[in-house]
């Protein structure tokens, strides 16, 4: 269960939400736990996370590893900061900051190469879904941000998925657990043709875009469904805890 802090959360309410999350009672043999707060909160979440199994990653990176990129971050400055993760390719990347699949394929690279685990997203807009389009787009997507990274190495271990159909994200409209599925399981088959079989089977594709308390259960049921994104309802300490022990309800 991954939290997307987006732009959101002081230093006094990052703390506040992360004090509850780490105090709270959460079987972590049955979940694994992910925070991605904003750069200038990476290291307070990092101090207050030590010795808990909460883990922590980055928003964004840059693909080089120094230089004149002002405004940048560079993936081993995110691993000083105390990141094992980084979520690159958001679909709001894609939109407000003209990303496109070659440069998230850069950064995917990079990131595989300082040992960062990229949560790679990838999701269709709702013109591309009405359409027809979504399979045509989760398939290029996978084919130009994912080229090249993973073929010499194992891919379950050194990539996340994450679906995040656009017209879903901050919107209150969650793809129904069927829409999500059919999806999850279209890049499982992707992987399993284009690396091998176990690495379509073993690698966590998780399912992002207004996933709440209330619809977080019928999505985990799904079974190619891994786990979540989730924004919005992770910047409370009441409704991300309630995600996180889905396994509860
Ligand atoms: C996201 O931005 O990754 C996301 C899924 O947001 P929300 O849960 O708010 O739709």
């Amino acid at each position: 269960m991954a939290a997307n802090w987006k732009m959101n959360l002081s230093l006094d309410e990052t703390g506040d939400l992360l004090e509850r999350v780490r105090g709270a009672e959460v079987d972590f043999t049955k979940v694994d736990v992910l925070v991605a707060p904003p750069f200038t909160t990476l290291q307070l979440a990092n101090r207050l996370l030590a010795g808990t199994d909460i883990l922590l990653a980055g928003q964004n990176m840059h693909w080089e590893g120094k230089g004149a990129f002002t405004g940048e971050i560079s993936p081993l400055m995110l691993k000083e900061a105390g990141c094992s993760h980084v979520i690159l390719g958001h679909s709001e990347r894609r939109t407000l900051f003209f990303e496109t699949n070659e440069i998230i394929n850069r950064k995917v690279n990079a990131a595989i190469e300082a040992g960062l685990i990229p949560i790679l997203c990838i999701g269709e807009t709702l013109k591309e879904r009405d359409g027809k389009k979504t399979f045509d787009v989760i398939r290029s997507q996978l084919n130009e941000s994912l080229k090249t990274s993973c073929q010499r190495r194992d891919l379950p271990e050194s990539v996340v998925l994450a679906y995040e159909p656009v017209w879903s994200i901050g919107t209150g409209k969650t793809a129904t657990p069927e829409q999500a599925q059919e999806v999850h399981l279209f890049v499982r088959r992707w992987l399993g043709e284009n690396f091998d079989h176990d690495s379509g089977q073993g690698i966590r594709i998780l399912y992002g875009g207004s996933v709440r308390p209330d619809n977080i259960k019928e999505l985990m049921l799904q079974p190619d469904i891994d786990g979540a994104l989730i924004g919005g309802a992770s910047l409370r300490a009441d409704s991300f805890l309630s995600i996180i022990r889905f396994y509860k309800g």
